[in-house]
């Protein structure tokens, strides 16, 4: 990093176009601050990249004054909480079963996977990498150590269209390549490949992938198992079957129901898309629906993103748009609707996103504000709406603004049923702090092999740190390994003494294996790692 009086020019160019681009609006959040100070640094020719103070310093007095100048450059950045960084693998174009109305397809000419328009900073990273998996993630990881955040832990998540409908030796290509770009070896073999990366400098926590609930059957999910899947996002939307038909999305409620038990019983955490304002819904209708997906066991999923409908170009609902058959969901109602949907939230429920990344500009109709997540935060701070969904709650981005007492931490567990089996949320909280969380299942149709009725199954594993700046030392975390292995304890307890389970199998991201070998004494049992429970 320049120090003062100690910077070229090249640096000083950098700052300036950096604070041009804040001012023209380029620039508009920390994802877009890291990308395009690593486009100038390349520029530049720059070894290091300057601090947000630096470029600060450059900044105007009435600009260092603005909210945006303040919020994006005043503040050292922060390493991510749990010091995981997501990395996003677009798949490459190709068809997807679906014919969603509001499906964009391509946009404009611009090629992207089905669901993307081609504008979304993902998808402009993939083009101009020619949908090269591996030239995605490698490109990604130096980015993210350029800009500070060390891409030691990385999660995967593979977007766009449908994962499972590509065929298999495409879907093993695409991810063997990105574990290539994480281990950095070209390693041919993916069984080579997969135990490399149990060992390698930077660990992969975990694989998303993202499907439709018709394209999630037993062989499908054995597929993603053998590819070190750990998540699955399934585009549910608005599970009504009339709603279904309108946005003739082509498969059923039962899809859901079903794809949902048989993720769960193979140890999978299961992320569901919702979607608010579709043709044929209404505010009254998303609420209710949504509360249905808490309370009834059929659904209960473990994360969710909420997306309102927008109207894009180049899809069938544009057209009915035109004609004046479809109008999207206000502002006001999407803030209403999920402002109360977060009293029906239950404490085991992660709300992952609140809106998706599409730029305003090519939004036809539909709500264009990039940051609703906040609006929704601010009204329900205004109406007095606590939520208590995981990330309200998470010690770690807590601790950004107040402090955290790590003593006051005991443990709980909350029993639910979900999908035919029984689920154990056992956590370690204080009265308005999550430390950590195990998600534990009692499984009801196992039908992976390693699987028995009788293996309890560990979904997840989750202990919150503090946020870091860089640079700054994590004097939590013995404490943080304490918290990990009372759940441990507490999970083997609850799956002997309650579930009277003879093993108990963790789901568990490739880099993570060793974790487990060696601190809880697990066995490798592909695709999980297990212990025997005496
Ligand atoms: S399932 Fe997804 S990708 Fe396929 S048509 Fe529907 S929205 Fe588009």
């Amino acid at each position: 990093m320049p120090r003062e009086n100690n910077f070229s020019k090249e640096h000083v160019s950098f700052a300036k176009k950096i604070i041009e681009e804040i001012n023209s609006g380029l620039i508009k959040d920390s994802r877009t601050l890291d990308d395009r100070s690593f486009f100038w640094s390349k520029f530049f020719k720059l070894k290091e990249m300057p601090s947000h103070p630096f470029i600060y310093s450059f900044a105007s007095v009435s600009e260092k004054k603005q909210k945006k100048f303040i919020s994006l450059l005043s503040i050292k950045p922060t390493r991510s909480l749990s010091g995981v960084q997501v990395v996003a693998v677009m798949l490459p174009p190709f068809p997807c079963p679906g014919n969603c109305v509001y499906c964009p397809s391509q946009f404009e000419g611009k090629i992207a996977p089905k669901s993307y328009t081609g504008f979304e900073p993902s998808t402009l990273r993939a083009q101009r990498l020619g949908y090269d998996s591996y030239k995605i993630v490698s490109n990604r990881i130096k980015q993210l150590d350029i800009t500070g955040h060390r891409a030691e832990k990385i999660e995967l998540i593979f977007q766009g269209s449908t994962f499972t409908c590509l065929d298999k030796k495409n879907q093993e290509s695409i991810v063997k390549k990105s574990l290539q770009a994480v281990i950095e070896k070209k390693t041919t073999s993916f069984k080579k490949i997969k135990f490399l990366a149990e060992k390698s400098k930077r660990r992969v926590v975990g694989i998303t992938f993202e499907t439709r609930p018709d394209y999630c059957g037993k062989e499908d999910i054995k597929q993603m198992l053998y590819l070190g899947g750990t998540r699955v996002e399934l585009g549910v939307q608005h599970a009504d079957d009339e709603i279904y038909k309108i946005i003739k999305r082509g498969h059923t409620v039962d899809d859901v129901i079903s794809a949902t038990s048989k993720l769960k019983d193979s140890s999978f955490k299961v992320l569901y898309h919702l979607m608010l304002g579709l043709p044929g819904s209404s505010p009254k209708k998303d609420l209710k629906n949504f509360k249905k997906m808490f309370k009834d066991p059929n659904f209960k999923p473990d994360m969710v993103k909420f997306y309102p409908c927008l109207v894009i170009k180049n899809s069938q609902l544009f057209k009915d748009w035109k004609n004046g058959l479809f109008d999207p969901i206000s502002e006001r109602d999407a803030v209403f609707v999920l402002s109360e949907i977060q009293k029906e939230i239950p404490p085991w429920v992660r709300v992952m996103r609140i809106n998706r990344d599409i730029p305003g500009n090519i939004i036809s109709a539909g709500i264009k504000t990039t940051n609703l997540r906040q609006v929704v935060d601010e009204f329900m701070k205004k109406k007095g709406i606590v939520s208590m969904d995981i990330r309200s709650r998470e010690a770690g981005l807590m601790s950004r603004e107040k402090e955290v007492d790590y003593s006051k931490a005991k443990l709980k567990t909350i029993f639910y049923n979900a999908s035919e089996g029984e689920e154990a949320f056992i956590s370690m909280e204080s009265k308005d702090a999550l430390f950590g969380f195990v998600r534990l299942r009692n499984p009801a149709n196992p039908f992976i092999k390693s699987i028995k009725s009788n293996t309890a199954l560990i979904r997840e594993l989750h202990v919150y740190g503090k946020a870091l700046s860089l640079g700054e030392k994590d004097d939590e975390s013995t404490q943080h390994r304490g918290f990990g292995k009372e759940l441990m304890d507490e999970a083997e307890k609850i799956a002997k003494e309650k579930f009277g389970s003879k093993k108990i199998a963790v789901i568990s991201g490739l880099g993570v294996r060793d974790y487990y070998r060696k601190q809880f004494n697990y066995k490798t049992e592909e695709p999980f790692v297990s212990k025997v429970l005496k």
